[in-house]
């Protein structure tokens, strides 16, 4: 990295420092490979770790094996170096959130990833890839994530009291009496506000268990390299939808959420809602909930194009697009000209994991191979 005319000069940029960027940067050091920075206005990986504390979450969904280092066995390695007690848990040794938390920051530390980090967001990127006006790249890697991107449903309009679970800005306040989701974010929640008081939690399906948020056949080439030879991308994009257990929670959870309604802490309630005022909630059915305070866990935007920076992007570089909307990538994913990315950007080549953790090493091990 260097200056130039006021600005930062580097090989590479790295555009959001969340699991998926810092993922990257650890393989590109691992592999020699120094001249790049990585942009993001939060903490590194803050944004996650942020919202997974605020539900406390407990211990993640998916198994030992996927973080954010290139050897999979390091977080193993790592649990028994610090010695923590119990930092697993069940067939899938799901990570304890506060170990797999430490583990990362620990790698940031470990790294001096803050000397890389822009403390910025990137709101143009312009031909010769000029950054917010100032910096300059030769090559870019967009790991901006979707988490970002609150999906509000419109029935919210005229709703002045909620919060989107996933606004990492804001701690769960104590006096949301109304959750709305049916996933594992829901859950957790519910799980995190009864200790303090009842909630409702209305969900529009019966509660939907499923370990994974896929099945671990789209891990390796047991699924992938059928999806891989499909030209259809209108098909490619929905093997994905069909994949992606959306809305569901591993058995444990459901047997949680159980428990706390046989103890009167939640009601549970299947339901759609069809509209809502400032204290009630109208569900198509004519039942009226009233609340105090919302709680959406209802997800992210799917249009991809809805964030900002990627549709600046597409505006100024027409770069290939799906039917969908998402890019079209090469297998090094390159979206165009020495532009990468990762996450739901790359999900057309990598399928249904793309989005999790594993993504991001998936993702770091071919951009590093294409790069470095
Ligand atoms: C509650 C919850 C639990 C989850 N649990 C699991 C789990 O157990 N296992 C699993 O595999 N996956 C899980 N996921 C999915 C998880 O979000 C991803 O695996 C992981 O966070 C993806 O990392 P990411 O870097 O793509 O996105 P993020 O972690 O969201 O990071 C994106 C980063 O990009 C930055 N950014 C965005 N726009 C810009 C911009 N214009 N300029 C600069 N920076 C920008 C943001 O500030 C952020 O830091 C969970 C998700 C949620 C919401």
């Amino acid at each position: 990295m260097s200056f130039f005319n006021g600005g930062l000069y580097m090989k590479t940029l790295i555009v959001g420092g969340g699991i998926h960027g810092v993922t990257i940067a650890l393989k590109l050091l691992n592999a020699g490979y120094e001249d790049f920075a990585i942009m993001d206005p939060a903490d590194l990986t803050g944004q996650w770790q942020k919202l997974t504390t605020k539900i406390n979450m407990g211990h993640l969904r998916s198994p030992v094996v996927h973080h954010i280092h290139p050897d999979p066995y390091d977080l193993k390695r790592y649990a028994k170096k610090e010695d923590y007690s119990q930092p697993f848990s069940g067939y899938y040794q799901r990570p304890q959130l506060e170990m797999f938390n430490n583990h990362m920051n620990n790698l940031i530390k470990e790294y001096q990833l803050e000397n890389y980090h822009i403390r910025e967001k990137a709101v143009s990127i312009e031909p010769g890839y000029i950054i917010n006006g100032k910096h300059q790249a030769e090559q870019l890697i967009l790991a901006t994530g979707i988490n970002h991107l609150h999906y509000i449903p419109e029935f919210m309009a005229d709703v002045a009291h909620y919060q989107h679970l996933f606004d990492s800005s804001q701690p769960l306040a104590s006096d949301i009496d109304v959750v709305i989701g049916g996933g594992i974010t829901a859950c957790h929640a519910v799980r995190e506000l009864t200790k303090k008081r009842h909630v409702t939690l209305i969900m529009r399906h019966a509660i939907r268990t499923h370990e994974l948020d896929s099945d671990p056949g789209w891990l390796g080439p047991r699924n992938m390299s059928a999806f891989n030879k499909i030209d259809d991308y209108k098909e490619r994009r929905s093997i994905i939808k069909e994949a992606r257990h959306r809305g569901s929670m591993p058995a444990h959870l459901k047997q949680s959420l159980k428990f706390l309604e046989s103890e009167g802490r939640v009601t549970l309630i299947k339901g759609e809602v069809a509209s809502a005022d400032h204290q009630y909630l109208y569900l198509t059915d004519g039942r009226v909930i009233p609340y105090q305070s919302i709680a959406l866990a209802t997800g992210c935007e799917q249009a991809i194009a809805k964030d900002p920076l990627v549709s600046q992007i597409i505006q100024t570089f027409n770069p290939p697009l799906a039917p969908c909307g998402y890019p079209i990538v090469t297998h090094d994913l390159e979206w165009f000209d020495h532009v990468y990315v990762s996450g739901p950007l790359a999900e057309l080549e990598l399928g249904p994991v793309s989005r999790n953790i594993i993504g991001g090493r998936k993702a770091s091990a071919r951009i590093c191979q294409a790069i470095s």
